[in-house]
C-alpha cells in the first residue's frame, strides 16, 4: 500500500467513524402537551401594544423562537375567524365562513380528533361562546359559522375532556327544545354555570365544562376579570391530572382582541390584549416546569389596520406636526386585514415554527413536534 492509498484509509475511516456517531445523535425529545393560544384579531401592533401599555414585562418577551404565517383562507386574500382556525385545527385552506370543512363541505380531521386517537386529553377555552368561530372549529364540523345550535351538538360529540368560555344558551334553550347540558352529563362532564372553581373542588371529575355566560363572555372594561389566565391554569391542571394519562392538546383563545379591532377601540384592543398576554404567562409558566409542552402564540388574522401612532399635534417654534410622545392606537378598517401575523413559540419542537410560511403550517409543525398519528 502506497502513503497515499493509507493516508486516503485514515481519512476515510475517520470520515465514516464520525457519520456513525452522528447517526446514533439522540432524536430530538417530541413534545408531549400543546397549548396552542390564539389571539384573534392579534397582529404585530396590537402585540406590540403590551410593551408600552402593560405595567408588568409582557409575556411575549419571554420566545426565542419566532415565526410569521400568511393567513388567506382559499378564495380570499382576507380571512375570517372560521377559515383562519380551520386552518390551523385541520391544515387546510377554506373558505370564509367555513367550520371544520373543506372548500367542497367534507369534513376535515381536526387536531382534537387526531390527539383523541392516541388518547391524548384535549381543551378549548375562549373568551367568546364555546360555539364561536375560532373554538369550535377545533371541535365541530358544520358549513356556516352561524349554526350554534349543530355547533353546540357537535361538543357534545366530540372527545374534549375540558371547556370553558360562554354560551349556555346554545346547548339548553334551543329550536329543537333538546337539553344538551344533560347529554353533556351523560357523557361524563361536569357542567359548571356559576364560577370557575378550584382545581381540588373539579380534580375527581372526569370531564369539566364551564359555561359561564348565556352567549359571551363580557369584556374586560366591563367586568371579566381574571377569568381568561385562571380558566389557563384551571385548564391545565385538569388536562395533566391523571399521572397515567398526563397528556394533552389544549386551544386557549382571547376572542376579543378582534372585538375591539371591528369597534377600532383601542382601550378595548389592549385590555384584551393584556389579558391575552396573561394566559400566555400562564401557559409558559406551565410549559417551563412541565419540560415537555409545546407552547405556540398566534393570531388568525389581523383586525382593524390598527396601528401604534400619534395623531397629537403639536407646535413649536411656529412648526406643528405630530406629538411622538403621545401614543395611541388609530385605525384603517372596521374589518380584518392580510398583514402577516407572528408566530411564538417554546418548548420542544419550537425552532419548527420559525420562518415564514402559510397557516396550514401551523397544524403539520404541531404533528411533527408530537409525532401524532393521524390514522391510528
Ligand atoms: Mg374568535
Ligand atoms: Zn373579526
Amino acid at each position: 500500500m502506497s502513503y497515499k492509498h493509507l493516508l486516503y484509509l485514515v481519512l476515510s475511516t475517520t470520515i465514516f467513524s464520525c457519520k456513525s456517531i452522528n447517526i446514533k445523535e439522540k432524536e430530538p425529545p417530541l413534545a408531549k402537551n400543546v397549548i396552542l393560544l390564539i389571539g384573534d384579531g392579534t397582529g404585530l401592533s396590537q402585540i406590540s401594544s403590551a410593551f408600552y401599555f402593560k405595567k408588568t414585562p409582557t409575556n411575549y418577551k419571554r420566545f426565542k423562537h419566532i415565526g410569521l404565517i400568511k393567513t388567506s383562507s382559499i378564495r380570499k386574500d382576507i380571512t375570517d375567524s372560521a377559515a383562519g382556525a380551520t386552518s390551523f385545527s385541520a391544515g387546510i385552506k377554506t373558505y370564509n365562513k367555513a367550520i371544520g370543512v373543506a372548500d367542497d363541505s367534507t369534513h376535515v380531521q381536526n387536531i382534537v380528533e387526531i390527539a383523541s386517537l392516541q388518547k391524548i386529553k384535549t381543551g378549548v377555552i375562549s373568551t367568546s361562546s364555546i360555539q364561536h368561530a375560532t373554538p369550535a372549529s377545533f371541535y365541530a364540523h358544520v358549513i356556516n359559522r352561524n349554526l350554534y345550535e349543530d355547533i353546540s351538538k357537535d361538543m357534545v360529540s366530540s372527545e374534549i375532556d375540558f371547556f370553558a368560555g360562554g354560551g349556555t344558551d346554545f346547548f339548553n334553550k334551543r329550536k329543537d327544545s333538546k337539553n344538551l347540558l344533560a347529554e353533556l352529563k351523560i357523557k361524563g362532564f361536569e357542567i359548571d354555570t356559576t364560577s370557575l372553581g378550584s382545581f381540588s373542588d373539579i380534580k375527581a371529575n372526569s370531564k369539566m365544562g364551564y359555561l359561564l355566560a348565556n352567549n359571551h363572555m363580557k369584556s374586560i372594561n366591563n367586568g371579566r376579570g381574571d377569568f381568561l389566565p385562571k380558566a389557563t391554569e384551571l385548564g391545565l391542571q385538569f388536562l395533566s391530572k391523571d399521572t397515567n394519562n398526563p397528556n394533552f392538546f389544549v386551544m386557549i383563545e382571547g376572542s376579543q382582541i378582534d372585538w375591539g379591532g371591528h369597534a377600532n377601540d383601542a382601550k378595548y384592543v389592549i385590555s384584551e390584549l393584556i389579558d391575552f398576554d396573561d394566559a400566555i404567562g400562564k401557559a409558559l409558566d406551565f410549559a417551563e416546569k412541565d419540560g415537555n409542552t409545546l407552547v405556540i402564540v398566534t393570531g388568525d388574522h389581523e383586525t382593524g389596520g390598527f396601528t401604534l401612532s400619534s395623531n397629537t399635534e403639536k407646535k413649536q417654534k411656529g412648526k406643528s406636526g405630530k406629538e411622538y410622545s403621545q401614543l395611541m392606537g388609530t385605525f384603517s378598517t372596521k374589518g380584518h386585514s392580510a398583514t402577516l401575523i407572528p408566530v411564538f413559540a417554546y418548548g420542544p419542537g419550537a425552532e419548527k415554527f420559525a420562518g415564514i410560511y402559510e397557516n396550514t403550517e401551523i397544524f403539520y409543525k404541531i404533528l411533527e413536534a408530537t409525532k401524532w398519528d393521524k390514522s391510528k
